[in-house]
C-alpha cells in the first residue's frame, strides 16, 4: 500500500541483498519508496532487487562494503547522481561467525581475534561508517532518517556468541549517542532509531537453530521455548515496524531501539 509520507523516497539499505533488508526493502517498496540495495555480495542485491521490481518497485542494486569508505562514498554518489535524494538509511550489513562462537571443541579463551574482530568490525565500525558517509548527506539536507539493526542480544547477551552481543550492544548505544548528537549539533530533522530483532531463522543463525535436517536444535527449542508467541520471526514481521520509523508517523520517536521478538525480552522464563 502506498504512503504519501513515503512515497518517492529513497532508502539506502545496507546488507540488502540479505534475508532481512531484501524483506523490509520489498515493505518499503510497496509503501512507495525507492530502496538502494547495497551489499557486498552483488549478486543477492541484484536478485533482492529484481524480487523488488517484480513487485512494481523501483531501486538500485549496488556492490560494496561497509567497511570500506570509498565504496560508501561512491554508492552516495550514485545514489545522489540516480535519485537526487537520500531519505533513508538502514544499516543491516551484519551477522555472527561461527569462528566467533564458543563450543564443546572451542572455548571462549582460544577464540581466533581475527574472527572476534570480524564480528565487531561488520556490525558496529560498519554501522558507524555507514552513518558518517551517508548521514552527511543527511546533514546537508537537513533531514533524514536512520534506522540501525541491532539484536536481542544488545538487550541480555545470549550465550556462546561473545563478539556479536557486544557489538551488537556497542549499535544500541551508539544508536542513542547519534540521535543527540546529530539533534544538538546538526539539525533536529534527522531521526536515528533502531529495531532489535529476535529470532528469525536465517543464513547467519541456521547452524545454531537448525539440524542438517532441519530439526531445530535444542538451542532452537530453548529459544521457542522462551518466546512467549512460540515461534521464530519471519522477515515480514519487521515491515510495519520499520515504516512507522522510517515515516513521519514516528516523527517524535528519537534515540529508541525497539524489540520485535515475540516477547522474548519480556519473559523471565517463569
Ligand atoms: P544475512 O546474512 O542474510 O544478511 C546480511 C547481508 O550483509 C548479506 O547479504 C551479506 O552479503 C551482507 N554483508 C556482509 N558483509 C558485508 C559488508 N562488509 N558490506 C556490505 N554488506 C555485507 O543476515 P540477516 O539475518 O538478514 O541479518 C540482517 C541484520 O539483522 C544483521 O545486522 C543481523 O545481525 C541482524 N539480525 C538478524 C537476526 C536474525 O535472527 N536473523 C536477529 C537480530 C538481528
Amino acid at each position: 500500500m502506498k504512503d504519501r509520507g513515503l512515497e518517492g523516497r529513497v532508502a539506502v539499505l545496507t546488507g540488502g541483498g540479505g534475508i532481512l533488508c531484501a524483506s523490509i526493502a520489498l515493505g518499503l517498496a510497496q509503501a512507495g519508496l525507492r530502496v538502494v540495495l547495497l551489499d557486498l555480495d552483488e549478486g543477492k542485491a541484484r536478485a533482492a532487487l529484481r524480487a523488488v521490481e517484480a513487485a512494481g518497485g523501483d531501486g538500485l542494486a549496488l556492490a560494496g562494503s561497509v567497511l570500506d569508505r570509498g565504496d560508501l562514498e561512491h554508492a552516495a554518489e550514485t545514489v545522489l547522481e540516480r535519485f537526487g535524494r537520500l531519505d533513508v538509511l538502514i544499516n543491516g550489513a551484519g551477522g555472527n561467525h561461527p569462528r566467533a562462537t564458543t563450543s564443546d571443541e572451542q572455548s571462549f579463551f582460544d577464540l581466533p581475534e581475527d574472527a572476534i574482530r570480524f564480528v565487531f568490525d561488520l556490525n558496529a565500525f560498519g554501522t558507524i561508517l555507514s552513518c558518517q558517509v551517508f548521514g552527511r548527506v543527511m546533514a546537508q539536507a537537513g533531514e533524514g532518517v536512520i534506522l540501525n539493526i541491532a539484536s536481542m542480544n544488545a538487550i541480555r547477551p545470549l550465550t556462546r556468541i561473545p563478539a556479536y552481543s557486544a557489538a551488537k550492544a556497542a549499535v544500541a548505544n551508539f544508536t542513542q549517542w547519534l540521535a543527540v548528537h546529530l539533534s544538538q549539533t546538526v539539525s533536529p530533522g534527522i531521526r536515528v532509531n533502531a529495531i532489535a530483532p529476535g529470532f528469525f531463522l536465517t543464513e547467519q543463525n541456521r547452524f545454531l537453530l537448525e539440524t542438517a535436517e532441519g530439526d531445530t536444535t535444542p538451542r532452537g527449542a530453548q529459544i521457542l521455548a522462551h518466546t512467549p508467541m512460540g515461534r521464530f520471526g519471519e522477515p515480514r514481521d519487521l515491515w510495519g515496524t520499520v515504516l512507522w520509523l522510517v515515516s513521519p508517523a514516528s516523527a517524535f520517536v528519537h534515540g529508541i531501539v525497539v524489540p520485535i521478538d515475540g516477547g522474548f525480552s519480556a519473559y523471565s522464563g517463569v
